[in-house]
């Protein structure tokens, strides 16, 4: 299995680990030569208006973009998650590729961080949800599932091959929001 981890800025070495953790061996995509072959890619947190900038330099944002379009499994980690859902304001254009408005930094600024114990659809056991200057998920459409909610809000979201989390899995030692992503969009 193939998996990419966008490794332009934030945290996608961390993500990387976490695949390790489970046996699988990830790309890090810097370039759209990278996206051969990828079963599913994953965009991590960090800055979604400097993704924007650096995937705008060749065309690997193009690219990138048309893979997922085209139905190659994506998971958004909060910044990943603004790039993929849609919305106004920066960084623009959204993908629009989930029906799912993301709002940045709607949970508040860096100092603002929390961790709180959240229900995820199919998990036995409450999961650590990390957030970071994490995106409000609103509006969602009739064909999102929401799979976890903090505050009758939904935090994970998931529409066909698109999965959005707007907390951090990959700052736990947690992998089951990582196996999901494989179980279920990757190799349904
Ligand atoms: N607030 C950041 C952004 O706008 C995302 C923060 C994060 O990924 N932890 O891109």
């Amino acid at each position: 299995m193939h998996i990419g981890v966008l490794a332009v800025q934030g945290s996608f070495s961390l993500h990387v680990s976490m695949f390790k953790s489970i046996g699988v061996e990830p790309v890090m995509v810097r370039r759209s030569t990278d996206l051969k072959r990828l079963d599913g890619i994953v965009i991590p947190g960090g800055e979604s208006t400097a993704f924007q900038i650096i995937m705008n330099c060749d065309d690997l944002g193009a690219n990138l973009l048309n893979a997922i379009r085209a139905g190659m499994p994506a998971w958004g980690t909060c910044a990943g998650a603004i790039i993929l859902g849609k919305g106004l304001g920066n960084p623009q254009p959204r993908w629009e590729l989930i029906d799912v408005e993301v709002v940045r930094n709607a949970y508040g600024r860096q100092v603002d961080s929390f961790v709180t114990s959240l229900n995820i659809n199919g998990f036995d056991k409450d999961f650590d949800g990390v957030f970071i200057r994490a995106p409000l998920f609103q509006n969602a459409g009739k064909d999102v599932k929401i799979l976890s909610l903090y505050n009758n809000t939904p935090v994970m979201v998931k529409q066909d091959n698109i999965l959005l989390t707007s907390f951090h899995p990959e700052l736990t030692s947690d992998f089951r929001v990582h196996k999901l992503f494989l179980d279920e969009l990757v190799s349904k």
